[in-house]
């Protein structure tokens, strides 16, 4: 996808404050972070959202939740943290290219907005 923000990132065509990268996904920083730490892990293939994933493609789940679990024991995120996937319009989703919040740092709200 030419126009999208994520594949920018992803091919390192605009800037990102990289956590860890390999040649599937990548996790950078968020931009306007909603918490101390806040970073997002996306997938370096182009997929709208998470709904959006065919079935024989769902091991870039696990994969990036592998990189998750991993980045949280480094950077020390024992007390907890929160991951996050907007879909859609109603979920609050601004980059149609699937991407997971992790959040971290503060207590986390529930329900959430
Ligand atoms: P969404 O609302 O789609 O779930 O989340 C998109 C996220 O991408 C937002 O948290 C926003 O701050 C972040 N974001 C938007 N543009 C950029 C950018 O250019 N660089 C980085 N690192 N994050 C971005
Ligand atoms: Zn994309």
């Amino acid at each position: 996808m030419s126009d999208c923000l994520f594949c920018k990132i992803a091919k390192g065509d605009i800037p990102s404050k990289k956590l860890y990268e390999d040649d599937k996904v990548l996790a950078f920083h968020d931009i306007d972070p909603q918490a101390p730490v806040h970073f997002l892990v996306i997938p370096k293939e182009h997929y709208q959202h998470a709904g959006k994933v065919p079935a024989q493609n769902g091991e870039i789940f696990a994969h990036i939740f592998g990189v998750i679990a991993k980045l949280a024991d480094e950077l020390g995120m024992d007390k907890g943290y929160r991951v996050v996937t907007n879909i859609g319009e109603q979920g609050g989703q601004t980059v149609h290219h699937l991407h997971f919040h992790v959040l971290s740092g503060r207590d986390m709200t529930w329900p959430p907005g």
